[in-house]
């Protein structure tokens, strides 16, 4: 949904905001805005200061029947709290953000009235997910000036429509977030060659990597230290390649292939020789060479970057490959899994998803830099 669909200085009711802090439902429905919009859930309560309570996730839908074809039903299946295991009821989904109607822990117990809804604060809930973030974590005794690593960042920049990688969109697949930084988060592939491929995604809307801005470069090269860490602890090696061509939102694939199966020279190889048959010419760089330096913002590319930190990169003119990368992962000389090279055959059910995401958030936790205090 773009941002400049309902105004958020102009909706909202301290009332109902009032309410919602005091009574902590599960689910919040709207429909007053006739739109839909699905908030990332947030907690009710402070982490570290009081009891974990359950999340709250705030849903607007449209109106039934509208013609612009805006979501108006909901289908979900709900137990009843007093029936849910305690544990269950309390767990922080992985998207979950600050509570956004917690002004200040003082204001809320003196019984401070919300302010009212042409304020800005009152409107929080529908967008703002983060402009007040350091403030209001400041309420909780930590400010974000001096914190070394506040989890949400200040403002990341809005896609101009419905867009499946914005981290704040309701079209993302959150079941597939595998881990959230503060200007990045990580996902599984939807179809992915393996059960462990995944994608560095930056938490705003940035069409590709020349895009970023310093600090959100800073987290992409941390993921993917991190990343290299946790596949060679498991025997693979990473290769990562990003397509900046008929994409909206920068999606850092990384896909771990097994030490055993080949070498990075015999991967390197690999492209340039697939590269060579499609008339595709590919660019040697440098280690620690940046893209900026080399692609113009707004000029489409592909590179795809060895473990050494080596990169292949290949100024798209017109007709690249959608798939390029990919099917060269997928052939004989690297994964061998030819019938891969196709992420829609390689689909699997939500509840496999959901499990392969679960199990990766597990193994990964030991390597989590999001998690240092
Ligand atoms: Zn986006």
């Amino acid at each position: 949904m773009a941002q400049g669909e309902v105004d958020t200085k102009k909706c909202g009711s301290a009332l109902i905001s009032g309410l919602a802090t005091d009574l902590k439902p599960r689910y919040h429905f709207a429909a007053l805005e006739k739109t839909y919009y699905e908030r990332l859930p947030y907690r009710n309560h402070i982490v570290l200061q009081e009891t974990t309570q359950h999340a709250t996730r705030f849903i607007a839908l449209a109106s039934v029947g509208n013609p612009e074809k805006k979501k108006y039903l909901y289908a979900f299946s709900i137990v009843p709290m007093k029936l849910m295991d305690a544990a269950e009821l309390v767990k922080q989904p992985p998207d979950v953000t600050e509570n956004p109607y917690r002004k200040s822990g003082k204001e809320a117990s003196m019984g401070k009235p919300i302010p009212a809804p042409e304020e800005e604060s009152a409107c929080q809930f529908f967008f703002d997910l983060n402009e007040k973030q350091g403030r209001k974590r400041s309420s909780t005794g930590r400010d974000s000036k001096s914190s070394p690593h506040p989890k949400q960042p200040r403002k990341p920049p809005q896609p101009p429509g419905p867009c499946w990688f914005c981290l704040a969109s309701p079209e993302v697949e959150k079941h597939l977030v595998v881990n959230i930084g503060t200007h990045c988060y990580l996902a599984l592939a939807k179809g992915g060659l393996s059960d462990d491929h995944v994608l560095i995604l930056p938490i705003g809307h940035y069409q590709s990597v020349v895009e970023l801005s310093a600090e959100v470069v800073e987290e992409v090269e941390k993921y993917k230290v991190t990343l290299r860490r946790f596949f060679k602890s498991r025997g693979k090696r990473c290769v990562l390649f990003e397509r900046n061509y008929k994409s909206h939102h920068l999606q850092l694939q990384v896909i771990p292939v097994p030490l055993s199966r080949c070498t990075t020279d015999d991967i390197k190889d690999a492209f340039v020789t697939q590269a060579e048959q499609q008339q595709i010419e590919l660019l040697e760089i440098p280690e620690h060479s940046d893209i900026k330096q080399i692609a113009q913002p707004g000029a489409a590319y592909f590179y795809v970057e060895l473990d050494t930190g080596e990169k292949l990169f290949h100024r798209i003119k017109k007709n690249f490959p959608l798939q390029f990368g990919r099917e060269v992962l997928a052939s004989e000389a690297i994964l061998n899994i030819p019938d891969k090279s196709d992420w829609r055959q390689c689909q699997v059910s939500k509840e496999e998803e959901e499990m392969l995401a679960h199990r990766f958030r597990k193994d990964f936790e030991p390597f989590d830099f999001t998690l240092d205090d």
